[in-house]
């Protein structure tokens, strides 16, 4: 049984060694290290010390790209757009938002010195977290990109002019390219000896990736992952549901692609009273045959406010027990 935590927010290496060890102590078998932008620019050896901490641990070690782009996942900066005038996506609206289009060569080239970096540093397993097209919760109609890079290779992909309304062909067109870009990143990943995981988003979201079996299909995958976490307001009953779904889905399409499932377990902004929600999640996950379990984050986010929980000590102390408990 594998369980972890993410982990991020602290870059002084012996706080983090101090963290790691506890994490070690309560369990954990694997710890999730963001790499942001920030993390690229300003902390490359303090990011290989921290990865080489983790492993003196024994703790196997994903890192992701957190926020990079804003095409993946994460509460990250991103200043991609703005360094690279004319990347940014665009609503089907006309308006640019602050992503970089993963069409534009710029995002490109940036991603092979970011997975340089990672893999140089000794991670055991790239974590390709949310690959997404741009999208605003709640916002129904408009959709990403629209950029001249899009409508151009749109255009040459099926001859006419990109249409403003969603279609099929652009549902097409966008799982195409977030496709391909996985292909060549697993692909370099893999060929530095390193494994890759691809998480992708519950169906609610517009993310671009909705076809899972052509995600599972990558040649150099080694696990597929997903996190369908709960909204606030969502009754116990939501969860069960939901994990439910989801963790069945992971290992019916893992199985038929020889791919390592694994589920994320929501740990931020747990509500007061609600702390059994990700244990019952992840014994949700279990009992359908997952072994490889994670949560976000360490200690109920109590480091990020935006993120917090009511009551971070409670939520972690009843996900650890949770971890312990499936991992007996
Ligand atoms: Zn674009």
């Amino acid at each position: 049984m594998k369980t972890g935590f993410s982990y991020f927010g602290v870059r002084r290496v012996e706080h983090v060694r101090a963290d790691l060890e506890a994490m070690r102590e309560e369990g954990c078998t694997q710890v999730l290290h963001t790499w942001s932008e920030e993390d690229l620019a300003y902390y490359g050896d303090t990011m290989a010390r921290i990865v080489g901490e983790s492993h003196k641990l024994g703790l196997d070690v994903y890192a992701n790209a957190w926020g990079v782009g804003r095409v993946f996942g994460g509460e990250a900066n991103s200043e991609l757009s703005a360094r690279n005038p004319g990347s940014c996506q665009i609503l089907s609206t006309g308006e640019p938002v602050a992503a970089i289009c993963p069409n534009h060569p710029a995002f490109l080239e940036y991603m092979d010195g970011w997975i340089d970096a990672v893999c140089a540093a000794g991670v055991d397993t790239v974590f390709w977290d949310e690959p997404h097209f741009f999208f605003r919760k709640g916002r129904v109609g408009e959709w990403a990109c629209r950029c001249s890079a899009c409508r151009s290779l749109y255009a040459d992909r099926f001859g006419t002019d990109m249409p403003l309304l969603p279609c099929p062909e652009i549902s097409l067109f966008r799982q195409e390219r977030l496709l391909g870009f996985l292909e060549r990143w697993t692909t370099q990943v893999r060929a530095k000896g390193k494994r890759n995981n691809v998480c992708l988003l519950p169906d609610a979201f517009d993310a671009g990736l909705p076809d899972w079996g052509a995600v599972a299909s990558l040649p150099a995958l080694d696990e597929l992952s997903t996190d369908p976490y709960w909204s606030d307001d969502d009754p116990l009953d939501k969860v069960v549901e939901d994990y439910t779904l989801y963790s069945d889905r992971l290992v019916s399409i893992c199985k038929l692609h020889d791919l390592e499932p694994q589920m994320w377990l929501k740990l931020y902004r747990i509500r007061a009273g609600t702390e059994h929600f990700a244990p019952a999640a992840a014994g949700i996950a279990r009992a359908a045959g997952i072994g490889n379990l994670m949560a976000w984050s360490w200690r109920g986010s109590d480091a990020m406010s935006w993120l917090r929980s009511d009551d971070p000590p409670a939520a972690h102390a009843a996900m650890v027990s949770a971890f312990r408990r499936i991992s007996a």
